[in-house]
């Protein structure tokens, strides 16, 4: 079976660029497509406890995908779910931008 850590570091990694590189104005296909590939995602992540856990939260809160901004902030929310239930630190999801886009201010 995948390493549970390595898997998760490298996704986050992935799903966090994706989000904030994801456009400020998505078109209505963009949105689509976003939820549709969020969707699919939690089908076939490949830690299968991890997978039905995000399944479970994505009912009660559902992806935004109305902007770059709101998906950022949609996908951070989530990612801190994971860590809290985990024991890990809460990230502070202003930070989102220095952390996975522009890196830190000097
Ligand atoms: P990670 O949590 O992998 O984080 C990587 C980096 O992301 C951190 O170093 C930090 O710089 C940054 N970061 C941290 N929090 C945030 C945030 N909120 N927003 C933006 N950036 C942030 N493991 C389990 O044991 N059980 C599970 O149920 C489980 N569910 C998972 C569900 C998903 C969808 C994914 C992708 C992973 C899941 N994992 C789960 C793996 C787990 O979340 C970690 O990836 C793994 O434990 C390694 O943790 P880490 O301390 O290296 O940092």
């Amino acid at each position: 079976p995948p390493d549970v850590e390595q898997l998760g570091r490298s996704t986050w990694t992935f799903l966090h660029t994706m989000a904030a590189y994801y456009p400020e104005v998505p078109s209505y296909a963009q949105q689509r497509s976003m939820k549709t590939f969020l969707s699919t995602f939690s089908q076939f992540y490949p830690c299968d406890h991890c997978a039905e856990h995000l399944r479970e939260e994505m009912k009660s809160k559902p992806p935004k995908v109305e902007s770059r901004w709101a998906l950022g902030k949609w996908l951070c929310e989530i990612h801190n779910i994971v860590n809290e239930n985990l024991g890990k630190e809460i990230f502070d999801c202003s930070k989102i931008d220095e952390r996975w886009k522009d890196g830190p201010k000097d």
